[in-house]
């Protein structure tokens, strides 16, 4: 299988494996912020669930009092009473203790009794009867009040519809929070016998009773994390909260319970607002936690995945280029040597003695060879930068001598090319430490490549400028210019912009990773700035060389082979 065909295969499985695994990741951190709110909604659940219970079970224990007295009236044969009644005019003792009991736990004022089905209240032939705490007996009610009459009424009615079906020997009825009314029932004749109407304690009720045990009960909203309110929905007016720091409003303190009294109290209604409690603060924190660090977990390992796959694009890349680099650099090293070898091999047999001709063969041979040396040249300077065994020799120099002197040497050359091709330096500039040969090879390649890629307006220049802390040198061509998603790319080796003037070009794209190398060995920077169509500019800059102190040293430009003579002392203490 061709090297081509598996880096394919190679990368399609590399994508597979990228969209799995990204997949992977998305899934997993899905999942997590999933359960992640899961558990924060259950523990904010069972803390609403929690509470809940808490509010019915306050419910129930308000109205515990109201109930508890008559627990023991089911088991009191009701028949008897009326006939207690009816031959003493009494209750019995028994049903007295309820009655006395009742009006023990402050809730109930008074007790009064109405005999038989219908209220003495609604037939003026009919007495009513009130209790008498002292004499622990009834007596003939002078006044009814209206509220026992009401209540005798709500009870009759309620009573009426469904006394076939009804299984006690009582039904208890409020009318809502003004009074009790307890209806006795003979189940065998399932008949009324009378009505006790107990009046309730409405100032106590709700100025102490209430308000006391709402406190007792939920306490301060910040530690409990409810706060409770007693509504008259009917009056629509708060009557009573269980933190005197929360006020009612439903802005501020949306309801998120509302409990009603079973069977009391129908007017009222327990509001409730979850205040954040502890425990979901708690709650709210460590999802707030959890999801920071699963982000920052995600974000490294999705870093991780794209750093790995970048990596490996580029590796895939270079295997590419190296591979087609191998199949370019075979067939222009033989070129060369097959022109060499024929005209050499012409040369030898004497076939050729036209002194002309002679020439024009020895012209070959020194070309193709000039081209091969150059060649193998950069192959092995790759190398070289490659193994890293290219060191750098540094001394200090005035760079601007070193550029002026590869202009004059090769200016001749190039401009027989057909290129206007200038040199321009500041006049003070620093030295810089450089190996000479370095900074010849990245010069040879950087006008090498402005020819190279040059368009019809054919000018090179090298500038070298400076402020006190860089030397800067530039070689500004007018040529085809780079495309900018290239401009990443162009100092990676083997890559070569793909177009059709680069395809017509020999080249192999080693040029400017050698430059790089060569540029960093000597502790410099290489930059590109290009307009396609309009040409490029490559900046490289080198840190100015210093002087013990800190003292910069500048240069006149006059010089003898690129190294300073009126700066030798500053050269003098580098050697030291
Ligand atoms: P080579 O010239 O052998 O292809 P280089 O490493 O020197 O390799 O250059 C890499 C690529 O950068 C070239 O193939 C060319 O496309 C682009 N390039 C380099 N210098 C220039 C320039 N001065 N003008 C336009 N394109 C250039």
């Amino acid at each position: 299988m061709s090297l081509f065909k598996k880096l394919s295969r190679t990368n399609k499985v590399r994508w597979l494996f990228f969209g799995i695994a990204t997949v992977a990741v998305l899934a997993l951190t899905g999942m997590n912020i999933y359960s992640l709110y899961a558990l924060r909604d259950s523990t904010v659940e069972s803390a609403k669930e929690s509470k809940k219970s808490q509010l019915e079970e306050f419910v129930s224990e308000v109205q515990y009092p109201l109930y508890r007295p008559f627990w023991g009236v089911n088991k009191l044969n009701t028949r008897q009473l009326e006939d207690s009644w009816e031959s003493q005019g009494q209750f019995p003792e028994k049903f007295i203790e309820v009655v006395d009991e009742a009006l023990s736990t402050s809730l109930f004022t008074d007790v009064y009794f109405s005999p038989g089905e219908v209220s003495g209240c609604n037939d003026p032939s009919l007495e009513v009867y009130s209790y008498e705490k002292t004499g622990k007996n009834f007596n003939p009610s002078v006044e009814t009040p209206g509220i026992v009459c009401d209540g005798f009424g709500i009870s009759q009615s309620r009573i009426r519809t469904n006394l076939d079906d009804w299984r006690w020997n009582s039904k208890v009825t409020f009318d809502s929070h003004r009074t009790m009314t307890l209806a006795l029932i003979d189940l065998n004749d399932r008949r009324i016998l009378g009505h006790l109407g107990f009046t309730i304690n409405q100032e106590y009720l709700l100025n102490e009773y209430l308000p006391e045990k709402m406190k007792k009960q939920f306490g301060s909203a910040d530690d409990s994390g409810i706060v409770v309110w007693l509504r008259d929905w009917v009056q629509d007016e708060i009557l009573a909260g269980s933190d005197d720091n929360y006020t009612y409003d439903r802005d501020t303190y949306p309801i998120d319970l509302r409990q009603s009294f079973s069977s009391s109290f129908d007017d009222w209604t327990i509001h409730a607002s979850f205040i954040d409690s502890p425990t979901v603060a708690a709650s709210n924190i460590s999802l707030q936690r959890n999801l920071i660090v699963l982000g920052f977990a995600v974000f490294v390992l999705f870093g991780a995945l794209m750093f790995i796959f970048i990596n490996a694009k580029r590796e895939r890349e270079l295997a590419e280029r190296q591979a087609g680099f191998l199949a370019n650099i075979t067939h222009e090293l033989k070129t060369p040597l097959a022109v060499m070898q024929a005209a050499g091999e012409n040369i030898a047999d004497g076939r050729v003695t036209d002194g002309e001709r002679l020439k024009s063969y020895g012209d070959h041979i020194f070309t193709e060879s000039v081209r091969l040396k150059k060649m193998i040249e950069k192959l092995l300077d790759a190398a070289k930068v490659d193994s890293q065994q290219t060191m750098a020799e540094q001394a200090p120099h005035q760079i601007s001598n070193l550029v002026r002197e590869f202009h004059e040497a090769n200016q001749r050359y190039i401009e027989q090319k057909g290129f206007k091709f200038t040199f321009e330096s500041d006049d003070q500039l620093p030295l810089v430490m450089i190996d000479p040969d370095h900074l010849d090879t990245i010069l040879n390649n950087l006008v090498e490549n402005a020819i190279k890629y040059s368009s019809d307006s054919k000018e090179i220049k090298l500038s070298v400028t400076s402020d006190k802390q860089k030397v800067t040198l530039q070689c500004t061509d007018s040529g085809l210019g780079i495309p900018k998603k290239s401009l990443g790319l162009i100092f990676d080796k083997f890559y070569r912009v793909e177009n059709t003037m680069t395809a017509k070009t020999k080249g192999h794209g080693l040029g400017l990773s050698i430059v790089k190398k060569m540029v960093q060995l000597n502790n410099g920077q290489i930059s590109v700035k290009s307009r396609p169509g309009k040409g490029s500019t490559f900046t490289i800059t080198f840190p100015a060389f210093l002087q013990k102190g800190d003292e910069q040293t500048t240069h006149k430009t006059s010089t003898t082979n690129g190294v300073d003579v009126q700066n030798r002392k500053a050269i003098d203490d580098y050697v030291e």
